[in-house]
């Protein structure tokens, strides 16, 4: 996982909503629909802006740690 990747799921990257918080920004919603929140959520799967950069299917598996504190894959989820 590069360190990008991690912030992106951790939500912090360059996410309106996350520089907002930060005192980055002016507005937390997205340039596509200001009624919008833009977070890593709604950019992965709603904001049309970001459509080119979305592949038409995927499966993604996250990580989890189990209860003897080992991470393993968790259930996988496809994306269409
Ligand atoms: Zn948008």
């Amino acid at each position: 996982m590069t360190s990008q990747l991690a912030l992106t799921l951790r939500g912090h990257g360059g996410f309106e909503h996350y520089l907002f918080r930060l005192k980055l920004k002016d507005s937390r919603f997205c340039a596509c629909y200001l009624a919008k929140i833009q977070n890593v959520l709604y950019v992965v799967e709603k904001c049309h802006m970001f459509l080119r950069e979305r592949p038409t299917s995927s499966v993604l598996t996250a990580p989890v740690l189990n209860e003897n504190g080992e991470w393993t894959l968790g259930k996988s989820i496809v994306m269409v």
